[in-house]
């Protein structure tokens, strides 16, 4: 992993869901480098391990978009940048997330005073609450700076309503994330041409064995069902939008051992004919769409 400034996207956390299981996939979060910036897409449990692995310095933490609020996107959102704190971040950082992001931040603010309040004193930090700005989203442009530009779109992810699907673009580059959708037509036009389509997955058979697994199988599978996306689905909406590579990512599941690669590529190659990655946490997908990187498995 030499260029440190190569245009990438990193797929840091790649399961769908919250839960964690030894030696399995860490929840959602991604890293986009682009236009030499560096921006973190969810904030996952695991997101401020997967970016040290990746070899991205905490202190380069310049942007954050979260797509909702369900925790496996958010639950690590202030302790990466807290984290980031303590490791010596002193430039502004701006988190991106639908309304209640500012509530969340604050509140971890509160939670944290004890330490905050100790470490400006003792460690002679600035202070956290200055450095960082939240800025809530709704639909439409989000962001325009610097030739990056950062569109949203809302999609289809009952009970939650306020999750928004990312589009950034800079510099001729696109890369577009699904957040959690059922299947939801829209998104084909708000992908058009992207470089890249991060698009969420489940896998019907291993939702069945996941829905027998749990205690509260009949709940979950209708929650599921409701408001996730197929494999096949994912590849129907890539194949409309006529994206360059379609990465499938938020896999459920991600950690069942009879599941392999293999029944995802089966699976989406039903829509799909394109450049495709399934998803796999540290994985580094390249921008320039010619080729994937050393350990990254293509199909
Ligand atoms: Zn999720
Ligand atoms: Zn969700």
């Amino acid at each position: 992993m030499s260029a440190e400034n190569v245009d990438r996207l990193v797929l840091l956390g790649s399961k769908g869901g919250p839960a964690v299981r030894p030696g399995g996939p860490w929840p959602s979060s991604s890293l986009l480098a682009i236009g030499g910036r560096t921006i973190v897409v969810d904030c996952g449990l695991g997101v401020t391990r997967g970016m040290v692995d990746a070899g991205i310095s905490l202190k380069a933490l310049d942007r954050i978009f979260v797509t909702h609020l369900h925790s496996d996107h958010v639950l690590e959102l202030g302790p990466l940048i807290h984290t980031a704190w303590t490791a010596g971040l002193a430039a502004p950082v701006t988190v991106y997330g639908p309304p209640g992001t500012g509530h969340y931040w604050q509140r971890f603010c509160q939670a944290m005073e004890f330490d905050i309040e100790i470490r400006i004193v003792d460690e002679g930090r600035p202070d956290i609450r200055d450095l960082v700005s939240v800025e809530e989203f709704g639909e439409g442009l989000v962001l325009e700076d610097g030739g990056l530009t950062v569109t949203t779109l809302r999609v289809d992810h009952p009970p939650v309503t306020d999750c928004f699907a990312l589009r950034f673009e800079q510099g001729g580059k696109s890369v577009v994330f699904s957040a959690d959708t059922a299947l939801f037509p829209p998104l084909a036009e708000f992908a058009r041409s992207a470089n890249i389509l991060v698009h969420e997955a489940m896998l019907a058979d291993g939702v069945e064995r996941l829905v027998a697994r749990t205690g509260n199988g009949a709940r979950l599978r209708e929650h599921l069902l409701a408001s996730h996306s197929f494999a096949d689905e994912a590849g129907r909406i890539a194949s409309n939008a006529g994206v360059k590579r379609l990465v499938l990512n938020h896999l459920i599941p991600a950690d069942d051992p009879v599941i392999g690669e293999a029944d995802w590529i089966d699976a989406v190659r039903k829509t799909w004919a394109g450049d495709l990655t399934i998803a796999r946490d540290g994985l580094v997908v390249p921008l320039s769409g010619e080729h994937a990187a050393s350990g990254e498995e293509t199909a």
